[in-house]
């Protein structure tokens, strides 16, 4: 039975994949403990998101497992089983990358969220909620305050709380403002989820693409193309290209260079697509029938993303307060490699599991909150911090050799799927050594 004064109270800010693997990782780990979870988000559902596809690496797939939920939040995802490569302009394919289609998924955002959010059993969810301050109060505990839809203010006290709340995270700005501001990478990129309204509108080539397992890169002199395949027919396509090519372009179509995505007309938008497209695949057809599959250019599911990301935390987990961020509010990464969500729920699960630990050995809230940082952050911050370096070190790499100045590069940058932290060092350590060798 709950005894509610002697409940630890865990606060979570974010209802993205990190925010809800880590309720769902102390539902999965912590069964028996007395405590109160809330979960806040400032959206009213997973859709009110500009996203379109997570790559659900072998990491995440093998968290999700570890929890017990890894079909349950993945049986809408395709299972993906390649990653091809190709450079048009030098007309050469490159060796493809083979994932365990067991332990890689390509799913719709929305829906994956949508999925893990129908999961959640114990915890309070808050959504219209957003936080709009967080404090530490002398003994550690952590003061929020929200705001809901209708301008209502309230606050909060918890023993723990753990921000994952995004690229834009309050947490960060207010905990960590000296690195909160978000750093441009020199490119931008064009996201669309194209569904044809009816299939037998579609080539047989473009259901393969969209139905099958295998993922693309495709560059060209001014763009490269990111196709991944959501199934029932739909497929994530990306358009990256670098300033330099945006500035020509917006030029071009009489737009300012600062131009809003949302004020460019739709039929412009379109021509800024197939011009890119044709230049990274001049000789098929498929990739330019994809946008007639667009139906509508002013779509939340066609966007541009100016790219930028952060440098990981160093130390996730503020002095004097029992706050600890994860997932993009610690450590914002580039698309370029697929890893963002992925990492993010890995972030979750090992925190929950870790909370779950020092539950066992201290279940009351008065002592959880004076071990907070001993048994939890700081051992979570060693562990954890080696691993973004790394991944956000590689995402930037992908970035600088996959989508800038294309017309300068004769091979792809290696890594978009990295199953594990020590396959992941001997990667890195290859590709520094082909760096220094000028490959690149
Ligand atoms: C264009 C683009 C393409 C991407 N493609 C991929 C991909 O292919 N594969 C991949 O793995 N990753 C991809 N990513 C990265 C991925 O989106 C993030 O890494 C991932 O979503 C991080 O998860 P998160 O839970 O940490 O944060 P988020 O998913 O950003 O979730 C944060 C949540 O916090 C909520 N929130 C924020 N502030 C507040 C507040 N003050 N109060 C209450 N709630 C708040 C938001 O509403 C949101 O629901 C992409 C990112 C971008 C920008």
């Amino acid at each position: 039975m709950k005894q509610d004064k002697k409940a630890v109270k865990i606060g979570i800010v974010g209802a993205g994949p990190a925010g809800l693997t880590t309720a769902l990782a102390l539902e999965a780990y912590a069964p028996n403990v007395d405590f109160d979870i809330i979960l806040f988000d400032k959206n009213e559902t997973p859709y009110d998101y500009p996203g379109v596809e997570y790559g659900i690496q072998e990491r995440a797939c093998r968290a999700l497992e570890r929890i017990g939920i890894k079909e349950r939040a993945l049986h809408r995802g395709v299972r993906a089983h390649t990653i091809e490569f190709y450079n048009s302009r030098l007309n050469r394919r490159f060796q493809p990358i083979n994932s365990n289609p067991e332990y890689t998924r390509c799913v719709v955002r929305q829906e994956f969220l949508s999925d893990l959010s129908d999961l959640i059993s114990t915890t309070t969810v808050k959504m219209q909620h957003k936080v709009v301050d967080i404090a530490a109060l002398a003994d550690g505990s952590v003061q929020v305050e929200t705001i809901d839809h209708v301008n209502k203010r309230d606050q909060f006290i918890f023993d723990i709380f753990i921000a994952c709340d995004g690229s834009f995270s309050t947490a960060r700005r207010l905990f960590y403002p000296e690195s909160a501001e978000k750093i441009d990478q020199g490119f931008s990129c064009m996201y669309m989820l194209v569904e044809p309204k009816n299939p037998l509108d579609a080539s047989e080539r473009f259901l393969n693409l969209s139905n099958g397992g295998t993922s693309q890169l495709i560059m060209g002199t001014k763009s490269t193309l990111t196709l991944f395949p959501l199934g029932k027919n739909r497929l994530a396509y990306g358009i990256g290209f670098d300033h330099h090519t945006k500035q020509a372009l917006w030029a071009q179509n009489n737009l300012q260079n600062d131009e809003k995505w949302a004020e460019i007309p739709a039929f412009t938008k379109r021509n800024i697509a197939a011009s890119l497209v044709e230049d990274a695949c001049p000789h098929d057809s498929t990739y330019l029938e994809a946008l007639d599959h667009v139906d509508d250019w002013d779509s939340y599911k066609i966007y541009l993303w100016r790219m930028k990301d952060t440098d990981p935390l160093l130390n996730p987990s503020p002095e004097n307060c029992n706050l600890l961020l994860i997932g993009d509010a610690a450590h914002a990464i580039l698309p370029t490699i697929g890893m963002g969500a992925s990492l993010a729920i890995e972030d979750a699960e090992l925190v929950g599991k870790q909370i779950a630990n020092a539950l066992e050995k201290y279940p009351n809230p008065d002592d959880i909150r004076t071990h907070f940082k001993e048994i939890i952050a700081k051992p979570y911050a060693k562990s954890r911090v080696p691993i973004w370096k790394d991944l956000v070190g590689r995402a930037r790499l992908a970035a600088r050799e996959n989508f800038i100045d294309q017309a300068n590069k004769k091979r792809f940058a290696i890594g978009p799927a990295i199953p594990n932290s020590q396959l992941s060092k001997v990667v890195s350590g290859v590709e520094s050594v082909m760096r220094k060798l000028t490959w690149y």
